[in-house]
């Protein structure tokens, strides 16, 4: 019976929407927490799990060695690797393919690489337009890994110990 009269009693004097307003009014004067993006970024962590790249050393040979670790530990089973033997007997892929839609960024393919050659980079902004554009292919993510070298390598410095 108290209880049906304060409610009574609060919704005859909108005591909920004063207090919603008291809220509002609060947050009103207080510096602004919204971020402009894409003015403004928020800051990035060097283990942030971006598009993949893979890397060479810088000497321009590729790092994978086609052991296939990565395909085997990915659980969305988005990377398709077909290699074959060089000439001079060391083995590397003919074909490395991730398919970023089945992909759910969650870095396994990196931490299982035992040469650092598949990484996942800090680039988060990229879309695909039609069937295909996210379907990443050797020669694009050897391209992103020229591109990102820098950055990675500095990202990889900084976990040189836990690593
Ligand atoms: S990040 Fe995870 S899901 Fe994506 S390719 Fe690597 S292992 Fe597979
Ligand atoms: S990227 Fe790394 S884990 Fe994957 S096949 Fe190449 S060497 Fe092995």
């Amino acid at each position: 019976m108290i209880q049906k009269v304060k409610n009574y009693i609060s919704s005859l004097f909108l005591w909920e929407l004063i207090k919603g307003l008291n809220l509002t009014f609060r947050y009103m004067f207080k510096r602004k927490v919204t971020v402009q993006y894409p003015e403004e970024k928020t800051p990035q962590s060097h283990r942030f799990r971006g598009l993949h790249a893979l890397r060479r050393y810088p000497n321009g040979e590729e790092r994978c060695i086609a052991c296939k670790l990565c395909e085997a530990v990915c659980p969305a089973v988005a990377i398709t690797i077909e290699s074959e033997p060089r000439d001079d007997g060391s083995r590397r892929t003919t074909r490395y393919d991730i398919d970023l839609t089945k992909c759910i960024f969650c870095g396994f393919c990196e931490e299982s690489c035992p040469v650092d050659s598949i990484v996942e980079t800090r680039i988060f902004e990229y879309h695909g337009e039609k069937r295909g554009d996210l379907l990443m292919t050797k020669s694009r993510l050897l391209e992103i890994g020229e591109l990102a070298e820098k950055q990675i390598a500095e990202d990889r410095a900084l976990d040189a110990l836990y690593r």
